[in-house]
């Protein structure tokens, strides 16, 4: 690869050549893959990127770490719209207000760009088999896009894992195994069998490129915002992958002078979980949490990415702000009802953050603030439904029709005549 220099631990600063079997650093320490970007410089620009057709995450090819001959992976990951949602904005108290709805990738969620990434490496490994670890949507997005590579996965879920994602796995040919114990304990057992039997890895934090596929969010935002770089990006946070990737994105922006400051991170976890944001309240290292939240996808007590989000969050002079399951659940609704857009309850955990810090009066009020929604409603359609009102039943007549009207407060208004 000839843009990149090589794979550096985050913790001990020791240089590896970066191969596509890339796992932790010695010391223990996960990876970042160190880019040369004055060659890059030269490829990518803003001209070059206004006439380029591909509208997928592979259209920032030259700051991606593949080989120049690896091909695109075959669904359609990335370029997800950004709604500009004034209406929204408005109810908080902000100027400008982005949603950035990474629920509508293939499989339905931010992880496909991980996962996407993943199986490029894969198959530049020469491997067959991919193995992880998941919450749920690490896992149906490395299912699909293996499924559409041809490549077998086995995948581990702890067997709370809502209905949708499960439905996703087994529809996409893997091998799922649900584990009857927590994330952490999905992942010890996960680890021990990619051992085992020498499968590609695609776990979050031992897999230095998964947090490069999903940087291409805050790409597409840099582009999508005409270059301008928004004050503030809000986001959910479980192993911490995500947010750490958000925030590579946009030190690549500004090293490839794309953009000419950076954001500030809002990173938003559960109450009833935020290991990584009560370090940094704290200011101590992080330990172990519960897994308290119905937002299945952050239930993350042990995270696996802790030290690359906690240097994201600092590094970006970053807010910490911690919601409740109701805060969560308002928020879906928030965001359904103002603008058409379903997320699943770690989607909207960013933007119930980013209200509660609105309220807070931590938001500048001139502020322009994008807000990633990470994951699709319809993947765990029960939580949502204790989340909202259900629908009303009627009898087929007009009679029981009027009667539901007036009950529940939504009688039409008269046609003009
Ligand atoms: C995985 C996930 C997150 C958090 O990403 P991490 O890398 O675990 O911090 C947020 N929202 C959704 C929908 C996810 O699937
Ligand atoms: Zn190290």
């Amino acid at each position: 690869m000839k843009n990149v220099i090589c794979a550096r631990c985050v913790k001990c600063g020791k240089e590896y050549e970066a191969i596509p079997n890339l796992e932790n650093c010695t010391c223990g320490g996960i990876l970042d893959i160190i880019y040369d970007y004055d060659y890059i410089k030269t490829k990518l620009t803003k001209d070059v990127l206004s006439k380029r057709g591909d509208y997928s995450m592979w259209r920032y090819r030259e700051v991606l770490p593949v080989e120049e001959d690896t091909e695109n992976t075959k669904l359609r990951v990335g370029w997800s719209p950004l709604y500009d949602e004034p209406r929204l904005a408005s109810m908080l108290g902000i100027a400008k207000l982005y949603i950035k709805d990474d629920g509508l990738n293939p499989t339905s969620s931010l992880k496909d760009r991980a996962s996407a990434m993943a199986v490029a490496k894969a198959l530049e490994a020469k491997a067959e088999v991919i193995g992880c670890s998941s919450t749920g949507n690490a896992a149906s997005s490395l299912a699909g896009n293996a499924a559409a590579a041809g490549l077998k996965t086995y995948i581990f879920v702890p067997a709370r894992a809502p209905k949708g994602k499960v439905a996703q796995l087994v529809t996409f040919g893997a091998n799922v195994i649900s584990v009857d114990g927590s994330y952490e304990d999905t992942f010890k057992i996960s680890a021990e069998a990619i051992k085992k039997w020498g499968w590609y890895n695609r776990n979050a934090a031992i897999n230095p490129y998964l947090s490069e596929g999903k940087k291409t969010v805050s790409l597409e935002i840099g582009e999508q915002l005409k270059w301008v770089c928004p004050d503030f990006v809000a986001v959910s946070v479980g192993d911490g992958c995500t947010i750490a990737g958000v925030w590579k994105g946009f030190k690549d922006l500004y090293a490839l002078g794309l953009i000419d400051r950076l954001p500030r991170l809002i990173s938003v976890q559960a109450a009833g979980c935020c290991p990584i944001n009560r370090a940094v309240a704290e200011n101590k290292p992080w330990y172990p949490m519960e897994e308290n939240t119905l937002a299945d996808s952050i239930a993350v007590g042990v995270p696996r990415n802790p030290d690359k989000a906690i240097n994201a969050i600092i590094e970006s002079n970053g807010i910490v702000i911690n919601v409740t399951d109701e805060e969560i659940m308002a928020a879906q609704k928030l965001l359904g009802t103002s603008c058409g857009v379903f997320g699943e309850p770690a989607g909207v955990t960013g933007t119930a953050g980013l209200k509660k810090a609105c309220e807070e009066g931590l938001i500048p009020k001139d502020a322009t603030v994008v807000s990633i929604v990470t994951g699709n409603g319809l993947k765990d359609v029960d939580n949502t439904i204790k989340a909202v009102k259900a629908p009303v039943v009627i009898r087929p007549d007009m009679e029981s029709l009027i009667e539901a009207f007036k009950a529940g407060g939504i009688m039409p208004k008269e046609k003009m005549a």
